[in-house]
């Protein structure tokens, strides 16, 4: 197979500089989304030790994983930390919200970084919104590469490998987001490998447990084989509807289930949030004063304390992973 040309050109592995967010629509609501959400300059949240590398799994489709991967991710971003989005689903829909044009013939993405084909300089490019946000994206040619992937040495591996500490390093990244495609397959699985925390959005609705049952077995075989590490160290309650009762009863079963994982901030169902990727932007600078935005950047406290707590330093007990 033929090598794609790198997404960046570069020499050193100088973070590029602000001057590249200029004049664009997605840079001016940028601008206006940090002056929004932090006022005054910004409140620093805690930086880890070591990057956290975060799977955001849920074999269910719709529950929010994508929304929540790039919320998330640009929330810490527009604190100052510096993120990466892996996008692991073959729709893209992460790359898109980060404002990165997926659909270009010959870019490197996600699928040549797993075969080998692309290093992760090569396939990393920088979100228009945020100088600190980065992705990983994904491509059609990604849904080939579950069965692709089956016939490869460390299979399972192959994302772990390629984002290394001293590949990461370079860039000086904070946070890693994977966002899983819906299955629990060897995509899901390399994303298992290549984490330490698992982060599982959770839909208040009807059934919104069903599945998760399975997706801890999944975590439970990933760690007793491949990655003894991994834990599910965060629960999301997503497209929260306050004016059913449903939402409640979801939401305490939850917690009842997942205890103090479950953060307190919880995302209320928005149309806004649910428009945002149209328009290329995370929900944080499509609608910086609307309460879906709010409560990811509330999500995001919550994570970043919880990691300076221990949650996310490497090398430390697995105790995590209990429970
Ligand atoms: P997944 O990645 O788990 O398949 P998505 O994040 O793509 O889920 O969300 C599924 C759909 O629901 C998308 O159309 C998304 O825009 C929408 N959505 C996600 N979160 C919300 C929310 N809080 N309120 C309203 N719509 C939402
Ligand atoms: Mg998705």
């Amino acid at each position: 197979m033929t090598r794609k040309t790198p997404n960046v050109s570069r020499e050193t592995s100088e973070p590029v500089r602000a001057e590249t967010f200029v004049d664009t629509p997605i840079a001016a609501a940028a601008a206006r989304a940090s002056e929004i959400l932090t006022p005054g300059g910004t409140r620093p949240l805690p930086r880890p030790v070591h990057p956290r590398i975060i799977t955001v799994a849920n074999q269910k489709g719709g529950v929010g994983k994508t929304t929540t991967a790039v919320n998330l991710a640009a929330a810490l971003a527009i604190h100052g930390l510096r993120v990466l989005v892996i996008d692991l689903d073959p729709q893209g829909n992460a790359s898109t919200a980060l404002g990165i044009d997926h659909r270009q013939p010959d870019i490197s993405s996600v699928y040549e970084l797993l075969l080998g084909e692309a290093t992760l300089a090569e396939a990393i490019q920088q979100s228009p919104a945020n100088e600190n946000l980065y992705c990983v994206p994904a491509t059609l040619d990604l849904a080939g590469a579950e069965i692709e992937l089956v016939s490869l040495v460390a299979r399972e591996n192959r994302l772990k490998n390629a984002i290394n500490p001293e590949a990461l390093g370079a860039y000086g990244f904070d946070y890693v987001f994977i966002d899983c495609p819906p299955s629990l397959g060897l995509l899901t699985v390399n994303a298992m490998v290549a984490a330490r925390e698992v982060l599982i959005p959770i839909q208040c609705e009807y059934y919104a447990l069903e599945g998760v049952g399975q997706l801890l077995r999944n975590i439970e075989l990933v760690q007793s084989h491949l990655n003894r590490d991994l834990h599910v160290s965060t629960v999301l309650l997503t497209m929260y509807d306050g004016r059913t009762k449903l939402a409640d009863q979801v939401s305490e079963e939850v917690r009842r289930h997942f205890g103090d994982k479950v953060l307190r901030a919880v995302v209320p169902r928005s149309v806004k949030v649910s428009e945002a990727p149209g328009y290329g932007m995370t929900i944080l600078d499509y609608d910086p004063g609307s309460r879906g935005a709010m409560s990811y950047v509330d999500a995001a406290r919550e994570v970043a304390i919880a990691g300076a707590a221990g949650a996310g330093s490497v090398g430390g007990s697995t105790s995590g992973a209990q429970g």
